[in-house]
């Protein structure tokens, strides 16, 4: 038997967001269902809904940065119990036998996670997200969010925050090591956060110098806008790591002449379009650019610890799921402070 919940969809590419009903598949053995307190608008939403990375499922509920309540358990579950507070992030299943699921590196399983909406679940039914008042989800990739995080700001931490933080883990920022982040949007400011908690003397690369207050008060020690050619002159050759985070195609090429010798440049942003790139920017000084994609569910649940232990959370503007689209329009004109936050009891 499935339950019929409420959730915001978007009928078709491109289309507004409105009201409907969803059915949740019944709680099985191993899953647990949340009652959804707090959904986070990523930008990714937007590109799927938008088709900006190719076809998309359709009526599609985004959302995969959930906070919620565990209202019910199945009978095999053993990690939760009814009234937890925990959270999903991207993921909800993936093939848990390959050398990456194994290594707790689910965002890289060989047969593709199941990502949290715009896929198919093992059922053969479409996945929806968290723009919704409860989701059913496999014990072993729901993450316990801890008590010291209020679970609206935490609700972001669960995409933007494992983007940022996994990336920065892995190409060791902290003590010592010169951090710029690119792009202070929903990812770029948790990123400014981590990295700053991380011990790393961290720099903002803005397009503009209009959020460079915030940007210090979370935790920046420089900020500096892209927009003023100057920028790429003084700040040559200075950064161990740039972390960009920006969700439009960039010249990589003038960002990698920020590096030092031996620096990397990880790139998070998902752009629609494809970037060039003059190989010579990277022979030079022995640079590397990389990739990242949000971080595994052992990852993710190590990331929420660090958050609650150095008091993190997002920076949000919460909003009722009426202001959905506005919202959108706000993120894709980099209008956003820092994260839109769904109180999903207004859904
Ligand atoms: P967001 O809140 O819109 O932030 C992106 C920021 O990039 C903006 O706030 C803006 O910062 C900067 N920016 C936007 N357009 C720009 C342009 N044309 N040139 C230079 N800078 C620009 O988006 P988000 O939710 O943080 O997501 C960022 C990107 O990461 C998206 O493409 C998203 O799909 C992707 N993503 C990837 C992963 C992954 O696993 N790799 C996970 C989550 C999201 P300023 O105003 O400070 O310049
Ligand atoms: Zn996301
Ligand atoms: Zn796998």
């Amino acid at each position: 038997m499935t339950t019929p919940v409420a959730a915001y969809a978007a009928p078709a590419a491109k289309a507004p967001l409105e009201r409907t009903t969803i059915e949740r598949r019944e709680v099985g053995a191993y899953d647990v269902l949340i009652d959804i307190k707090f959904a986070g608008i990523c930008h990714s939403d937007i590109h799927q809904v938008r088709e900006g990375w190719g076809e998309s499922i359709f009526p599609m509920v985004p959302g995969h940065e959930i906070a919620g309540v565990v209202s019910q358990v199945g009978p095999g579950v053993t990690r939760f119990a009814v009234g937890d507070r925990v959270g999903v992030g991207c993921m909800v299943d993936s093939c848990r036998t390959c050398e990456y699921c194994k290594a707790g590196l689910e965002q890289y399983c060989v047969e593709g996670a199941v990502m949290t909406y715009n896929a198919i679940g093992k059922d053969g039914q479409p996945t929806h997200g968290g723009y919704a008042q409860k989701i059913v989800v496999d014990e072993n990739y729901v993450v316990r969010i801890p008590d010291g995080l209020a679970l609206d700001k935490a609700a972001p931490l669960l995409c933007a925050g494992i983007t940022t933080y996994s990336p920065l883990k892995h190409w060791n920022a902290g003590p010592g090591k010169k951090v710029a982040v690119v792009g202070m949007g929903g990812l770029g400011h948790l990123g400014v956060k981590i990295a700053h908690a991380l011990g790393a003397e961290v720099t903002v690369l803005s397009q503009s110098l209009r959020k460079k207050d915030d940007g210090l008060k979370l935790g920046a020690d420089h900020y500096h806008a892209t927009s003023d050619p100057a920028t790429f002159e003084q700040l040559a050759g200075s950064f161990d790591l740039i972390l960009s985070t920006v969700s439009a195609p960039l010249d990589f090429g003038a960002y990698l002449g920020l590096l030092k010798t031996d620096g990397a440049l990880v790139n998070v942003g998902a752009p629609e379009e494809p970037v060039s790139l003059n190989l010579f920017s990277l022979i030079g000084g022995r640079k590397t650019l990389a990739g990242s994609s949000i971080g595994g569910i052992r990852e993710t649940q190590e990331m929420l610890d660090f958050c609650a232990e150095h008091g993190i959370g997002a920076e949000i503007e919460l909003i009722a799921a009426s202001e959905i689209n506005e919202a959108y329009e706000r993120v894709l004109a980099s209008d956003v402070r820092y994260r839109f936050v769904i109180d999903t009891a207004t859904i």
